[in-house]
């Protein structure tokens, strides 16, 4: 028997694909970020790559 059951996976597998990322140094952010915490630019992009591929 696993330990892990489904939904704690995708649980898992959504928190690492969903964050934003800095257009400007490409510096991960997490999805709350208005602004990239390390350039403190407004240029974010969604990083959000769908489960199934
Ligand atoms: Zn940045």
């Amino acid at each position: 028997m696993p330990i892990r059951d489904t939904a704690l996976l995708q649980l898992a597998q959504k928190r690492r694909l969903y964050y934003k990322i800095c257009r400007n140094c490409g510096a991960r952010n997490p999805p709350t970020a208005v602004k990239c915490r390390k350039c403190h630019s407004y240029n974010l992009r969604w990083k959000r790559r769908e489960l199934k591929r």
